[in-house]
């Protein structure tokens, strides 16, 4: 992976939460705090600031010091979760070392596997790993296969969506959610939207450098 695709993966994401600021916004109000949207602005603002510094780094160290920068900027849940994820794709992308379709997948799935251990959480409480872990099994199922980058990121792009629509209906187990109860159904978990657009962004920076 090459540093200025991570750059301008990042700027993507930016784009794609500052576009979504209600969205986010009301989502969290509705179950949570209300803080996430500027949780996740804050992130995404930070990661701007270091994009001179970042451009100086291998991929691997440069998702590494994404990981470090987001868990002293953003607060809340959200931000040691992510922090955890980027640190873990970045130590599977040190390791491996390589341009395959399958150490991203084992990268993103170790990343995966981090927020999972640190939130303790698992598919179905009604949080972010409810597209986190679809979208990272289908991705490493489809890259063993041989898919092509493009079907990939099509498909995964619509794994993410299904995933975040599907929280809708979930009762939350795990964050400030959990408390609500039967209250919590018909809301969006905002966690699992950033995660989504997050994702969807990365997808169509890859699609975009496609020939
Ligand atoms: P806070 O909940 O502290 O206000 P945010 O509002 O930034 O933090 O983030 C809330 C999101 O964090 C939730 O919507 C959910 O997706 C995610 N989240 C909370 N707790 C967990 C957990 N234990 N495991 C995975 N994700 C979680
Ligand atoms: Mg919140």
């Amino acid at each position: 992976m090459k540093t200025s695709f991570i750059l301008s993966a990042a700027d993507s994401i930016r784009d794609a939460i500052l576009d979504h600021e209600s969205e986010l916004e009301s989502l969290d109000r509705a179950i949570g705090d209300g803080d996430h949207y500027i949780n996740m602005k804050r992130g995404a603002a930070a990661i701007t600031e270091l994009h001179t510094e970042l451009a100086t780094l291998n991929a691997d160290a440069a998702l590494n010091k994404i990981g470090l920068k987001l868990l002293s900027t953003i607060g809340g849940a959200s931000g040691p979760l992510l922090a955890s994820f980027f640190m873990s794709m970045a130590k599977v992308l040190k390791e491996k070392n390589d341009d395959a379709i399958t150490t991203y997948a084992a990268a993103f799935a170790a990343g995966v596997a981090a927020v999972q251990l640190r939130g303790k959480a698992a598919l179905g409480e009604k949080t972010m790993l409810d597209v986190l872990i679809p979208v990272a099994q289908q991705f490493s199922a489809l890259a063993a296969s041989d898919s092509n980058i493009k079907a990939i990121c099509q498909a995964l792009t619509h794994t993410a969506e299904e995933g975040m629509l599907a929280t809708k209906a979930l009762i939350a187990t795990k964050g400030r959610a959990a408390g609500l109860g039967e209250r919590a159904i018909g809301h969006i978990d905002p966690g699992a939207k950033s995660c989504q657009l997050m994702i969807n962004a990365v997808c169509k920076q890859v699609l975009a450098n496609q020939p």
